[in-house]
């Protein structure tokens, strides 16, 4: 795909290619690739008759379902805009993505067609499509998706009735440019608003193509979408990815580790990328172990830090090495990555797992604050640069010459690169602790707690306070049966690093607060008052 002139055209390569090949598997039922070119054309010339044209922007807010990949390929042939709205925002979150994106109709999920009708009203929203009456089979359980809240179709339609209406009928195609924007996703939120990032066919074409040949994906592999898909990593490489190399995309109810777990097994599933998050949640899933993992060849970890201990856990249990990918929205997903087959290195000095090689077509460097490159082995900012990163964010001239100047991205991320090109990430710039005037990165402490054997999730954050400028706090939950006392877990720390970086109060709680991509978030934290902490 790499000469391809856009994500429909490689699309169309895969299909001629292994026309029978199933494209996507959900639940005990199969789509072809053909089949799913047809469904998509169906939908597509339903939304050219609605007035769907190149450039708009539509709204997808769905969970992961086969439907998520139809919609994809369906405004992609129309050269419009799918705009991931997260399902899980609720109204004002919600509104601000429409409003800001300016979407003219939305594609949703039926039970979040009621609360979604609310929240959209008064806005350039001209329309709602919903997804009810494609059925689902669950083993022993069938059912039909969405079907008690088909009490309630949207008056817009529906996509399996449009679908059934305009069967056989292609769209008429505009001409696509590699440079069209396809996808306009958000950042995660987690140090600001989020802001949305324009990620054009190039982009997504240039990672998926990289991607794929990183992993060794090959025909007739299976790919499971575990990260969710209104998240870029769950887009292009839980999506895109597969859809456009000859693969088989498979779909379970995410949320589930259990379910993610039998999944694995029964369509011997051959890649996966998601975050730690949901790797950590198999732990939770009794009975499950190395038979199930067995087909997995490459499993990826992306978004947010990995502890090294974790890594050593989850192949203790289930026998798979967990590989560290790092991406951003800005970076369409998936850039710098440990090599399959790799044990990622760790830096002696911070203990932190290295996050991988910088992928083909990047520039990657360390560079100060002027922006300066930085000799190898010192820290400074990763600033990167590439036909993957995102000529810019949607309607936001600012942000996006204070980001990405001359189109060199600056991360916001702090970094060290080794004389053999291994990245390390030191943790998020505005995130460092100034304690006394000693610089100390959360990301070193919660990787000494998550070596201790009862912490199941950590967190550290400073606070200000009146004496040091700032101290050290942490945060953390407990493994399920597990309890430990807050000195033992100081005494724990203390042990191991210096002494302005152990936390001075350790905060023992149910939960951590995370993103809805399933980052923690430490500055909801940092902005907890002290007294309610416990
Ligand atoms: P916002 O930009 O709105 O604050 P965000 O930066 O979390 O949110 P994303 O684009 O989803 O939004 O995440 C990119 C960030 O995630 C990176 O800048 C980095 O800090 C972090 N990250 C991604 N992959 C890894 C990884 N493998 N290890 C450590 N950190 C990672
Ligand atoms: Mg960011």
């Amino acid at each position: 795909a790499v000469d391809a002139t856009s994500l429909v055209d490689a699309w169309r390569r895969r299909v001629a290619a292994a026309p029978d090949r199933s494209a996507i598997a959900y639940f005990d039922g199969t789509v072809s690739a053909r089949r799913l070119d047809g469904l998509s054309d169906a939908f597509a010339a339903a939304l050219q008759d609605r007035g769907v044209t190149h450039g708009d922007r539509i709204g997808i807010l769905m969970q992961n379902v086969p439907q998520y990949a139809i919609s994809f390929l369906a405004l992609w042939k129309l050269g419009a805009i799918a705009v991931l709205l997260n399902p899980m925002y609720q109204g004002r979150e919600l509104r601000h993505l429409v409003d800001d994106s300016g979407v003219r109709g939305i594609i949703a999920d039926d039970q979040l067609h009621p609360a979604t009708v609310e929240t959209v009203e008064g806005s350039r929203v001209e329309w709602i499509v919903t997804t009810s009456g494609l059925e689902y089979q669950t083993r022993g359980d069938p059912r039909v998706f969405g079907a008690h809240a088909a009490a309630q179709p949207s008056p817009d339609g529906d996509m399996a009735q449009l679908i059934h209406e305009y069967e056989g009928r292609r769209p008429t195609e505009p001409g696509l440019a590699l440079d069209d924007i396809a996808l306009l996703t958000y950042t995660s939120g987690t140090t600001g608003p989020p802001k949305g990032a324009m990620n054009t066919h190039g982009n997504i074409l240039t990672v998926a193509t990289t991607t794929a040949a990183w992993m060794g994906v090959e025909p007739g592999d299976s790919h499971l979408a575990v990260a969710p898909l209104f998240h870029i990593t769950g887009a292009v490489i839980g999506a895109a990815t597969p859809l456009l190399h000859d693969t088989t995309l498979v779909f379970v109810n995410r949320t589930d580790p259990a379910v993610v777990v039998d999944a694995f097994a029964e369509h011997r599933v051959t890649c996966t990328t998601g975050s730690i998050t949901v790797f950590n949640a198999l732990h939770r899933v009794e009975g499950a172990g190395a038979e199930h993992f067995a087909s997995a060849r490459t499993l990826y970890s992306g978004g947010a830090p990995i502890p090294p201990a974790t890594v050593e856990q989850f192949r203790e249990r289930f026998g798979k090495y967990i590989h560290n990918i790092y991406g951003m929205t800005e970076t369409t997903s998936a850039v710098i990555a440990v090599p399959p087959g790799v044990d990622a290195p760790v830096d002696e000095a911070s203990g932190s797992l290295s996050i991988g090689l910088p992928m083909p077509n990047l520039e990657a460097r360390i560079v100060d604050p002027a922006g300066t490159p930085l000799p190898t082995g010192h820290q400074g900012e990763l600033e990167l640069a590439g036909p993957q990163i995102v000529p810019g964010y949607w309607h936001n001239p600012q942000a996006t010459a204070g980001t990405m100047p001359e189109g060199r991205l600056r991360t916001g991320d702090v970094a060290v690169m080794d004389e053999d090109g291994w990245v390390y990430i030191v943790d998020r710039l505005k995130d460092q602790i100034n304690v006394s005037g000693y610089k100390v990165w959360p990301r070193e402490v919660e990787d000494v707690l998550y070596e201790h054997p009862a912490v199941y999730e950590a967190a550290v954050v400073g606070r200000p306070d009146p004496y040091r400028g700032e101290t050290v706090v942490a945060y953390v939950s407990v493994k399920g049966g597990e309890t430990v006392a807050e000195e033992d877990l100081i005494e724990f720390t203390k042990q191991r690093l210096a002494a302005y970086k152990y936390p001075r109060t350790i905060n023992v709680i149910d939960e951590l607060p995370k993103t809805q991509t399933g980052k923690i978030r430490r500055r909801v934290l940092r902005d907890t008052p002290q007294e309610d902490d416990t």
